[in-house]
């Protein structure tokens, strides 16, 4: 089985890593709805371009994953859109950095939302559907931090932790079905938002571009070599491939050893 003409949600996907996993499952012939807060002509458009691209059915369907019912619905419109949905992707995240004496309450309430309970919300719509079908992939984009710990990341690393324990629970419920759940823990991985930093750090250190990348922002990760958004794309892929049948309920690191160290 392989993921052509099956129905992808992936959260969060009109940027970064889940736009390169829209992208690599469009690539190899799935359907997809591609999801942000935001509901512009640029997001109409991207989904567009890859529909073009890669001759398959692409809808960007907006919905804040900050609020339940919205979250909810995004699968429900999913569903009426394509008339399936075989493959949730739970890639929404968000980041705030600060000491967990001075962390504010509504950074902290905004993370766990967007990055743990949001996943909630869309597992629970999707499940029965999925059941209904015989068939059902779900991948959660936790990350190292979802294994291990940074200062100063309290609400990610907790809500990370906690979306690769869910993960766990919905292996098992689902466990004499064919369906799994797995997360991927994604290292540092390039995205606009990464290339961003790069500049900032150089001049923050007074440092070149290659000793910013290595010494600084790849400090924790062993390779000292960024994961792309297609490698992610890429093991999103093989979880849905019929040699990852029996993988469930676990973690992949994609972190070029971080996790090892
Ligand atoms: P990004 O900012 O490029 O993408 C985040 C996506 O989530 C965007 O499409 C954004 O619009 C969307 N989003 C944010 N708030 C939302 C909301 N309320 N409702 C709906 N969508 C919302 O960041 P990214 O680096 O691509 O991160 C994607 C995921 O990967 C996150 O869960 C992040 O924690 C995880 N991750 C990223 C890295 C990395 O190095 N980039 C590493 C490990 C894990």
């Amino acid at each position: 089985m392989s993921v052509k003409g099956k129905v992808a949600i992936i959260t969060g996907s009109n940027s970064g890593i889940g736009l390169g996993v829209a992208e690599e499952l469009a690539r190899l012939g799935a359907k997809v709805v591609l999801n942000s807060f935001s509901d512009s002509d640029e997001d109409h458009a991207l989904a567009e371009r890859i529909s073009g691209e890669h001759n398959t059915g692409v809808a960007y369907i907006q919905a804040d994953m900050s609020d339940p019912e919205a979250t909810r619905a995004l699968v429900t419109k999913a569903h009426a859109k394509f008339g399936r949905v075989d493959i949730l992707v739970n890639n929404a995240g968000i980041q705030h950095v600060a000491g967990i004496d001075e962390f504010p309450t509504e950074k902290w309430d905004a993370i766990i939302a967007i990055n743990m309970s949001s996943a909630f919300h869309t597992t629970a719509a999707a499940l029965p559907l999925m059941r209904e079908q015989g068939w059902g992939r779900v991948v959660n984009i936790a990350s190292a931090h979802g294994l291990t710990a940074s200062p100063y990341k309290s609400a990610y690393v907790a809500a990370k932790h906690g979306v690769v324990g869910m993960t766990k629970v919905v292996a098992l419920e689902t466990a004499q079905e064919p369906i799994t759940a797995n997360a991927i823990c994604p290292g540092y991985v390039m995205t606009p938002l990464v290339e961003k930093q790069i500049p900032e750090t150089m001049e923050k250190y007074g440092m070149d571009r290659e000793t910013a990348i290595k010494e600084v922002l790849l400090a924790r990760q062993p390779s000292k070599e960024f994961a792309t958004t297609q490698q992610i794309g890429g093991t999103v892929a093989f979880l849905c491939s019929d040699a990852a049948a029996q993988i469930t309920g676990t973690t992949i690191s994609v972190d070029g050893g971080w996790t090892a160290l």
